[in-house]
């Protein structure tokens, strides 16, 4: 059963400027038109309207879980504005560029209600550097009463707390560890949300930026694969977390990003996660043992790791742009990340994320 329907405006991490970070989410049983959640608001308006001219029934499909009279079908012929203006709130995981830039851009133009902007208090200061005044005007403001803002500031906590967002969504909010500054003193700062349906108690997770556990200074990534793993194989099958650089990218040149080696390293303490919550079958001695361990030879992962995640679908997103490559880059990347998966049998479905895609969760 899918709780979610999920447009992605833009899936790349730069140098592509066309597409960036940016998604559009609402809960699976209603309509467009009865509020968007944008999650990330890299690539917006104009990647919408190149999608919606490539693919314009892209807003009018109608899931089976929805119930839609002729009137308003016959009405849903949108313009990108129109859906655009439909965004109810932003939902950031960090104040980089690629992340806000349509946010911003858009903030004066847009239409419809007024919107919410969460993220974490670090994230929403930054952005407010943005609408300085000289960057940019400042159409942002932490105050309900004033009404002429566009946009509300209202930060989340990382109190391990669902928050509601919107009818029937709610998000809990768990730092991680993005990189650190030039100097190397500052480590800089992005977050993973648990995107939840109430009503239907499903959930996905979305990570921003991240980096290694292994590599940083800070690891926090575990703390959110524990959180994850209670819930794998009941409430939450789907992932999406980035994977910044192919596998020839060196550790030194990350820049506070996952390689597909790094993501493998963090699937598979996902993965080690899963099988410590997980009831222990009984006891028993599988006749083939022997000979399973001979053909698991290849993998690197422990025989108990095998097929924990499976049913688990990791999206692959933020893979940065390489111009010179005739292939498009996340193909690329998912391939080897799917090589790895698949050596070590954790069972997980890798799948590209792609911009103009529609992904039902
Ligand atoms: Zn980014
Ligand atoms: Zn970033």
């Amino acid at each position: 059963m899918c709780a979610f329907d999920l447009v992605v405006l833009g899936s790349g991490g730069g140098p592509d400027e066309t597409n960036l970070s940016g998604y559009l989410l609402k809960p699976r049983e209603a309509s467009w038109e009865a509020g968007i959640i944008a999650l990330e608001a890299g690539s917006g308006m104009g990647a919408l309207a190149r999608i919606m001219r490539k693919h314009p029934e892209i807003f009018s499909y109608q899931s089976p879980d929805q119930h839609v009279t002729q009137e308003e079908d016959d009405r849903r012929h949108y313009s990108a504005r129109d859906i655009y203006s439909m965004i109810k709130c932003f939902l950031i995981t960090h104040a980089h560029l690629d992340h806000i830039s349509s946010l911003v851009m858009s903030a004066g133009s847009v239409g419809g209600c007024r919107k919410r902007v969460y993220g974490s208090l670090q994230t929403l200061r930054d952005i407010e550097v943005v609408f300085n005044g000289r960057v940019w005007p400042n159409l942002a403001s932490w105050d309900e009463q004033e009404e002429s803002s566009r946009l509300l500031y209202q930060s989340l906590q990382p109190d391990k707390k669902y928050m509601p967002i919107s009818k029937d969504i709610s998000v809990m909010m768990m730092p991680v560890s993005h990189g650190m500054d030039e100097q190397g003193g500052v480590i800089y700062e992005s977050v993973a949300f648990f995107i939840r349906h109430d009503s239907k108690d499903r959930e996905f997770l979305f990570f921003g930026d991240v980096e290694p556990d292994s590599l940083s200074r800070n690891s926090r990534n575990v703390e959110v694969w524990q959180r994850a793993a209670k819930k794998v194989g009941h409430s939450l099958n789907a992932i999406f977390i980035e994977c910044s650089w192919p596998s020839t990218r060196p550790d030194e040149t990350l820049y506070g990003h996952l390689n597909p080696q790094h993501l493998l390293a963090e699937l598979t303490v996902l993965a080690t996660e899963v099988v410590k919550v997980r009831p222990r079958p009984r006891e028993h001695c599988p006749p083939a043992r022997k000979r399973q361990r001979v053909v698991s030879n290849t993998s690197k992962a422990p025989g108990v790791l095998q097929h924990a995640l499976d049913g688990v679908r990791i999206y692959i997103t933020h893979c940065k742009a390489d111009f010179d490559l005739a292939r498009p880059v996340h193909l690329e990347i998912a391939d080897q990340v799917r090589t790895l998966v698949e050596r070590d049998k954790l069972g997980a479905e890798i799948i590209a994320v792609e911009q103009g895609m529609v992904i039902a969760i």
